[in-house]
């Protein structure tokens, strides 16, 4: 008999919870509400949010000013500012501890580190968070160190995009202890992500075949993938139902499901039915002669 464990700790984290609510909060009463891009990186999400009546733009339109929906990830200063002046109403749905990492970069500044934020280069979060100093430095893997800081420096402050793999920001922070006389690291990778990630390092050894669901847009999801592969490479990310493909589950006797903080519950339910659907009906035989 085959089984499916599913994570303990999988699907909607807290914060995006958070803005998914105020986003259908806000479309219910029914004025002109907007999101600069998507607030969330799935597209079921966006889809819902959508249908219940906010319009995606991309770019902020002084005749229309309504409501405006600011991502759960962060934005950079420059939009709140320009937001205001055409009159918008801005609902901040910026997680708290996204928050935090802003707060975190502007005291460093303050205090004359200079910044290294550890990080995908061009995510809407390591933009925003980049956009709340003057300068700073995205690495986003050790090997980078040596080349984006060639000479050594007095002081260095370090944050971390808050869905980074842990293992790959310690091995950067060691790289940059030898850059520097002094290091100041604030550990900014926020708590959700590390039970996600605790649970992934164990659950590929368990099962047989590991499935992961998410966006390939979203970065928490695509760092699951990547940690649960390294360890089970029968592992295959989904971003609905019907990317599950039967042959993944063959002689397969425990199958895995974990999924990203922005993977809404049905979607994941979905999933789930799925599998069971392919590995409860009876494999084929085989026609022999
Ligand atoms: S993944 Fe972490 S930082 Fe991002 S929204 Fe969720 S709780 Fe906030």
């Amino acid at each position: 008999m085959k089984k499916i464990h599913v994570a303990k700790h999988s699907g909607f984290c807290f914060g995006v919870r958070m803005a998914v609510d105020k986003a259908l909060k806000e479309a219910k009463k029914g004025k002109n509400v907007v999101m600069l891009g998507d607030i969330v990186h799935n597209e079921h999400v966006i889809r819902m949010i959508e249908e219940a009546g906010v319009r995606v733009i991309t770019a902020l339109d002084e005749k229309n000013p309504g409501t405006l929906l600011l991502r759960a990830h962060g934005t950079i200063p420059e939009v709140y500012e320009e937001a205001k002046k055409k009159g918008y109403t801005i609902v901040d749905a910026t997680c708290p501890l996204v928050l935090e990492i802003h707060r975190r970069v502007r005291m460093l500044e303050e205090e004359g580190y200079t910044i290294v934020i550890i990080g995908d280069v061009g995510h809407d979060e390591v933009v925003g968070i980049a956009g709340q100093i003057k300068k700073s430095i995205v690495i986003s893997q050790s090997g980078e160190v040596s080349k984006k800081i060639p000479r050594r420096l007095r002081k260095i402050g370090v944050v971390v995009q808050s869905t980074q793999n842990i293992e790959n920001a310690q091995s950067i922070v060691y790289e940059l202890a030898h850059k520097c006389q002094e290091l100041r690291f604030f550990d900014t990778i926020c708590k959700p992500t590390k039970l996600y990630q605790a649970e992934i390092r164990i659950m590929p050894k368990e099962n047989d075949v590991m499935i992961i669901v998410g966006s390939f847009n979203s970065a928490n999801t695509k760092r699951l993938t990547e940690i649960s592969r390294s360890i089970n490479p029968r592992t295959y990310q989904v971003e609905s139902a019907g990317d599950v493909k039967p042959e993944w589950f063959a002689e397969a006797k425990s199958i895995g499901i974990s999924a990203g903080s922005s993977t809404p519950d049905w979607v994941i339910q979905d999933v789930i039915q799925q599998i069971s659907k392919i590995i409860n009906k009876p494999v084929p035989l085989c026609g022999m002669g």
